[in-house]
């Protein structure tokens, strides 16, 4: 764990393992920290706090800068250890490695914009000025489906805003973690700005965060069930919270697309991650149309998909992350199964060449799914393709917001009418108009209704790190 600038064991001294779930090994143990460890860090990052916030932008900046530098040089090791720790094929650890530098370039612009404001006031004896302060000490939690971004879209912009921070990783992929504080230390950013708690068992380090009354905001990224708990508990002290949660993304078809071309992104985001995404499409719409087609190209891209380690050649589903994965997609395939949808390809556990060893499902598209059936409602988080008939916009559109999720959502049409009624009319906070790939540092990423609250990268996601302060001067 990384606490005041040391890299220290846990205060009682306990580890815990780190597996690959491509085959069950244990690659390294790691400090179980407890409570108190968390509440440590947490000081460290108060005692950091008044000299990192007084900083001038430009320094903080150039902190940032400099963690861009070393994390783009050693942009391949990252991703080869992204890859043994949460099993994505290299291509896509490469793939989130940039992402995540991104974070850090972007923030260290954005340092130097967050800009204040004159207004005119009503009184002619009265000035009226707004600037803007870090909120305090952060405590980040982050998930272990993006190991490396996620912990970047946090860390960059509380820094950049002149916040200190404490984050605990998630138990599955510590490693990626550590090795991003080890570029932030080399970075040479001051003892106790940023602070590394690892826990087998997040509760008392979340206990902590929501308690401890130095903790100012929250930032979450993971299940809806844990953020509404954590927002629940933030609200005792009425801490600053964003949460970026679970989604249940509509993948809408219109008879006037290339169904060969929607059916290519389908299978492209669908099977991103091996469907380990909270932007990952959970509900596939067709119109009637066009669906034959559609989900004869889509299950032909999905049949040629290699699954194996992620350092194969070629290989592009990886493990699920651990058995309680697979068993959730087993689940939702069987009871869709018995409740009378077909199965088009996949749909089993995978278990030749050793692939038993690890957590594999085999790349599956299902037909004739309907509202009844469990995949219809739950988030699947798993290399599970649902497809569903539609007929006429209205009725899709409908469908589509019958959701408590409202994070991202796609729409493949040639009509730029329709489109524009679809990006109006969806209940989701990322709209992808005939592209699979909505999302960039650059542009604000976060959901409505029950997928979360704020909104990370961009302009909003330094906002969410900063308070807005009105002086009133009587001259
Ligand atoms: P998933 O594992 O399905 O992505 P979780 O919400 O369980 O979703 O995990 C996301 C992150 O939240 C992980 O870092 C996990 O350790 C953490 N977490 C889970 N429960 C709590 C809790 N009670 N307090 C703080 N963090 C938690």
């Amino acid at each position: 764990m990384y606490i005041s600038g040391q890299w220290i064991e846990a205060e009682g001294g306990k580890t815990f393992p780190v597996t690959n779930p491509a085959n069950g090994q244990v690659i390294a143990n790691i400090p179980d920290g407890n409570q108190d460890d968390a509440r440590k860090a947490i000081q460290a990052a108060e005692d950091a706090f008044k000299g990192w916030s007084t900083l001038t932008a430009y320094e903080r900046s150039s902190y940032l800068y400099k963690a861009w530098q070393i994390m783009m040089e050693r942009k391949s090791k990252l991703a080869e250890l992204m890859t043994t720790e949460q099993g994505k094929p290299l291509k896509a650890s490469m793939g989130e490695t940039q992402y995540g530098a991104d974070f850090l370039l972007w923030y260290a612009e954005e340092a130097k914009r967050v800009y204040g404001e004159i207004i005119p006031a009503p009184r002619k004896d009265q000035r009226f000025m707004v600037l803007h302060e870090p909120v305090g000490v952060v405590a980040a939690v982050t998930p272990w489906n993006y190991p490396i971004s996620m912990i970047t879209r946090k860390v960059a912009p509380a820094l950049a805003a002149g916040c200190t921070i404490v984050l605990k990783p998630a138990e599955s992929t510590p490693l990626c973690a550590i090795e991003i504080f080890k570029i932030l230390e080399e970075a040479g950013i001051p003892p106790g700005v940023v602070n590394l708690v690892t826990a087998r068992d997040p509760k008392p380090i979340g206990d902590e965060f929501l308690t401890n009354p130095i903790v100012k905001k929250l930032a979450f990224t993971g299940s809806t069930g844990v953020g509404k708990f954590l927002a629940q508990g933030a609200a005792a002290q009425m801490k600053r919270i964003s949460l970026e949660l679970g989604g249940h993304a509509p993948f809408i078809v219109f008879d006037d697309a290339d169904p060969v071309h929607a059916a290519k992104g389908a299978s492209l985001v669908k099977f991103l991650n091996t469907g380990q995404a909270c932007i990952s499409p959970n509900r596939i719409f067709v119109h009637k149309n066009i669906i034959d087609p559609f989900v004869e190209e889509l299950s032909a891209r999905v049949s040629r998909m290699q699954a194996g380690s992620g350092f194969e050649k070629g290989v592009q589903i990886g493990p699920l992350i651990d058995a309680a994965a697979l068993e959730k997609v087993q689940r939702q395939v069987t009871n869709a199964q018995e409740l009378g949808a077909t199965i088009i390809s996949g749909g089993k556990r995978l278990t030749e060449n050793d692939m038993d060893k690890g957590f594999f499902f085999a790349p599956t598209v299902i037909r004739d799914v309907t509202p009844e059936m469990l995949i219809y409602r739950e988030e699947t988080f798993g290399p599970v393709a649902p497809v569903i008939a539609f007929e006429n916009e209205e009725e899709v559109l409908e469908m589509a917001n019958d959701t408590n999720y409202g994070l991202a959502s796609y729409v493949y049409t040639r009509d730029i009418s329709r489109a524009m009624r679809m990006f109006e009319s969806l209940r989701f906070g990322i709209v992808g108009i005939n592209d699979i790939n909505p999302t960039a540092a650059a542009a604000p990423f976060g959901g409505m209704k029950e997928s979360g609250l704020g909104r990370e990268g961009g302009r909003e996601g330094i906002a969410e790190y900063l308070e807005t302060k009105l002086g009133g001067f009587s001259i």
